[in-house]
């Protein structure tokens, strides 16, 4: 299918999932590209992998992140999978346009997979073409390394590559790969491959594997697989009560977007919104608003449900042990997601102690900040710049439309902060903590873009990932990049753009 040439020893690999039994996914090796050209290499997480970025960077390197060579000890596969799109079921999907090279162990010894994506034809490539669009490419290494940077699990942008060629979509476009680093890319998909081909042997191969690589702890549980369900469910909970304390929507949460490993995967149309609106959708593929900002949760139970059926085959001795230890797996979500969705609020609110009545008090917040369209990120970040000096209650006021309301609000907030035992100065240290002041917000992600992409001026993507790399700090000369978008300037829609 290519001929990239083998060497360099680049990465320490170490292969699990390639141990794997042979249906798991189709061994193949990237397919070369015309003129590959490093566009950024991310430093900190080379370090963080443990590997050489002055060899990563260099020409047999960077042939190395274009797929024209295959690095030593890597075995190149796309991995199977399936999934439910938009609430339609497809049995085979899988990599279509990536290749896992393999894994290696990082400095703190957690496996990582190191894939690349737009890396040529796969046999899952469909009628794709199995390359990705420079633009995509840039979009998806700015939000997950500003996720990174916001604490939420998320995979990683080790590496952009131009590949010097075009890519037909609407217009031609210049292509790109992106090395994308990963707990593991097994999604809720992965389980629904085997399950709809009522694989149990392969199912029960894949849970081990994922009790070994994420969950050891499950191991010593009554049953594991409950024990593993039990804990994908809790971070997912988590990983969506996080998204909701950023505004972040994810855009596309079909079931083969969804990783085992609870981390956020697969930048496509996601966008951050700028004025805060529980019903916001960006991406244009959803026209029922089926990912909207305030669904995540739902669309996450629902996609949890359907790794809990996968799991049935393992979760007991008779059918109806089954299905009770899969129902409440599936309820506790709710608690779970109420519990990590509080939390994160109470951080935002500068609340250090739990309390009966801080989500009310959060939600009424937010229920004027949605009538007021007012910027999620300023008003948060001003609230915090305020809370050990009332008298700057005049200025997150400006936010709302209903001053008095927000007045009224504040005093709330004020006699509820007068009850933690926690000094103003370590309330206002974690309210900026948890209120960034910068996000990837979409007009800048655009602009970026539409620089490299138009005249190949990089400058706007490297300055952007550079300030999103700090978003907690204040960083003198760059409010442009604390900004909402003037409407002109606004994006109301975002593409897949695959
Ligand atoms: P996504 O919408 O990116 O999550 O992709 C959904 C499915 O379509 C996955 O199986 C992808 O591998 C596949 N896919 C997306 N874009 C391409 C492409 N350009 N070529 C081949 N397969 C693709
Ligand atoms: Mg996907």
């Amino acid at each position: 299918m290519n001929d990239a040439a083998r060497s360099t020893k680049l990465f320490a690999f170490d292969n699990s999932y390639a141990r794997m039994p042979e249906r798991f996914y189709s061994r193949l090796s990237p397919t070369p590209v015309g003129r590959p050209q490093l566009i950024r290499l991310n430093q900190a997480l080379a370090a963080e992998l443990g590997l050489d970025a002055a060899a990563l960077a260099s020409p047999e390197g960077v042939e190395v992140l274009a797929g024209n060579r295959v690095a030593d000890g890597s075995e190149p596969l796309a991995q199977a999978y399936a999934g439910h799109q938009f609430g339609g079921f497809v049995p085979q999907l899988g990599d279509g346009r990536a290749i896992l090279l393999g894994e290696v162990v990082d400095r703190s010894g957690r496996r990582r997979d190191i894939q690349l994506k737009g890396s040529g034809p796969t046999p899952y490539s469909r009628r794709g073409d199995g390359r990705a669009a420079l633009g995509p490419v840039l979009r998806e290494f700015i939000v997950s390394e500003a996720m990174a940077a916001l604490g939420i699990p998320t995979t990683r942008s080790l590496a952009a590559v131009a590949t010097g060629e075009f890519v037909l979509r609407e217009d031609a476009l210049p292509g790109a790969v992106l090395t994308r680093v990963a707990a593991s890319h097994i999604r809720v998909g992965t389980f629904q491959f085997f399950a709809v081909r009522r694989d149990v042997d392969a199912i029960r191969a894949l849970a081990d594997h994922v009790i070994g690589r994420h969950y050891p702890e499950a191991a010593n549980a009554a049953n594991p697989y409950r024990a593993m369900l039990d804990a994908v469910i809790a971070r997912q909970a988590d990983l969506v009560a996080r998204w909701l304390g950023v505004g972040f929507i994810h855009g596309v949460m079909n079931t083969d977007n969804m990783s085992i490993a609870g981390e956020t995967i697969d930048y496509g149309p996601c966008a951050f919104m700028d004025a805060y609106h529980p019903s916001t959708v960006f991406s244009s593929i959803d026209a029922n608003g089926r990912y909207a900002y305030a669904n995540q949760p739902q669309i996450a139970q629902w996609n949890l449900a359907r790794l809990t059926e996968t799991l049935l085959p393992l979760l007991g001795e008779t059918e109806d042990e089954r299905m009770a230890s899969g129902q409440a797996a599936i309820m506790a979500f709710g608690g779970l997601f109420e519990a990590a969705y509080s939390g994160v609020m109470r951080a935002k609110l500068g609340l250090s102690e739990p309390k009966a009545g801080d989500l009310d008090l959060a939600h009424g917040l937010l229920d004027l900040m949605a009538a007021s369209r007012a910027d999620m990120t300023l008003t948060f970040r001003a609230l915090a710049q305020a809370v050990d000096d009332p008298v700057a209650d005049a200025v997150v006021a400006q936010s709302f439309t209903d001053q008095g309301a927000f007045a009224e609000w504040a005093l709330k907030w004020r006699g509820r902060l007068a009850l933690e035992a926690v000094s103003p100065e370590a309330q206002k240290q974690l309210m900026t903590s948890a209120n960034p002041a910068f996000i990837p917000r979409n007009h800048l992600v655009e602009e970026a873009i539409a620089h490299a992409v138009r005249d190949g001026d990089f400058g706007p993507f490297e300055t952007l990932v550079d300030v999103l790399a700090r978003p907690f700090d204040e960083q003198p000369g760059r409010e442009r990049h604390q900004l909402p978008p003037r409407p002109e300037e606004e994006v109301k829609q975002t593409f897949c753009g695959t």
